[in-house]
């Protein structure tokens, strides 16, 4: 296991987040150690608990694994927040609490900070809170809320281009199509924005169909000439009737019929992560099932705006659109596979 300090390049010191107390704030600023110098440069830091993020730079469409080194923190009252969204932190098989950063497929280059926050402010009574301001304890279990910084880098990527023939209606959808179009569009959201508490999968993800992989995650599409949404997805080049299997333990929250992603299923893995296969020909679930990892919950087909029959699989984490493949114990991926459950043996 690569995890020399140097590899993963950060060391984090911490600033205490509690109520605003005049001239008692004892705020260390947050601050990121990328050389082969791990030594934090404050003494207090060695009380503090560390982050560690895995990897450190990521590329549009890649999972960071935020690590928390603090066993006795509970997952549950600890949070990250990433470009305005909010992440749960989860035990690990290792207990070892972690959240998962999706960076979506649209995500600028550039360094963004990821703040967790050890302690939520809102599960402590303001006396509690008032009382731990006055001590120096700064573990967020005092009922003193803590806060640590990471630097996240998110790494340019060019995605290879790819122009696709389709028929007309799919990239000039007449005024009842957008209309349906933007229907399915605000229930997606909707479906997608609700991350379940409880984490269903349990280990690497499986390639939910048996063929070929095609079309990879992140191509800028040309429809007919016309540049729209980028692929975010990985299309698997199966037959039509080909069996498509459920790619981990999850809930079926949605089945059903969409325009341009046709016969579509999405699976609710808990902690804000979906798996969704679309351009079924026929569904094996119902919404509201539960489904193990392997069972079929359709076949392949050609429905929706389509070139030809092939599963189109994609991941969401927390909203972002991420490569579906940096679930599977790929070998590429594995290190992501691993870092992502904390555990190696799984599958
Ligand atoms: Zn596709």
């Amino acid at each position: 296991m690569r995890r020399t300090a140097a590899a993963l390049g950060l060391v984090f010191v911490a600033g205490a987040c509690r109520p605003p107390v005049a001239g008692a704030e004892a705020r260390v600023r947050a601050e990121a150690v990328t050389a082969a110098v791990p030594a934090p440069r404050v003494s207090e830091a060695a009380n503090l608990p560390r982050l560690e993020l895995r990897p450190s730079s990521v590329e549009p469409g890649g999972i960071a694994v935020v690590l928390l080194d603090d066993r006795a923190a509970q997952p549950a009252r600890v949070t990250v927040h990433f470009r305005g969204t909010r992440i749960n932190f989860f035990a690990g098989d290792d207990r070892r609490p972690r959240a998962l950063v999706g960076i979506d497929l649209a995500t600028p280059p550039g360094t963004y900070p990821l703040v967790v926050e050890v302690g939520h402010p809102a599960r402590s009574a303001p006396s509690q809170r008032r009382a731990a301001a006055g001590r120096r304890g700064h573990d967020g279990r005092n009922g003193q809320p803590l806060r640590l910084t990471a630097l996240l880098t998110v790494r340019a990527k060019e995605f290879p281009r790819e122009d696709l023939a389709v028929d007309r209606r799919y990239v000039e959808p007449d005024a009842r199509s957008l209309a349906r179009i933007r229907r399915e569009q605000t229930r997606l959201d909707a479906i997608l924005a609700v991350a379940s508490p409880r984490r269903l999968w349990r280990g690497a993800f499986l390639v939910p169909a048996e063929g070929p992989l095609g079309s990879p995650f992140g191509l800028r599409r040309f429809f007919n000439g016309e540049e729209r949404s980028p692929h975010a997805g990985q299309d698997v080049r199966v037959p039509e009737g080909t069996p498509v299997v459920a790619a981990e333990d999850g809930r079926v929250v949605l089945a059903a019929p969409l325009y341009f992603s046709g016969n579509t299923v999405i699976l609710d893995h808990g902690l804000g992560l979906f798996t969704l296969y679309f351009h079924l020909t026929a569904f094996r679930v119902r919404e509201g099932a539960f489904v193990d990892r392997g069972v079929p919950i359709g076949r392949s087909g050609k429905t929706g705006r389509v070139t030809g029959p092939h599963l189109h699989w994609a991941a969401r984490l927390s909203g972002a659109r991420i490569d579906p493949l940096l679930l599977t114990r790929d070998r590429a991926t594995e290190e992501t596979a691993e870092e992502m459950n904390g555990s190696k043996g799984r599958y």
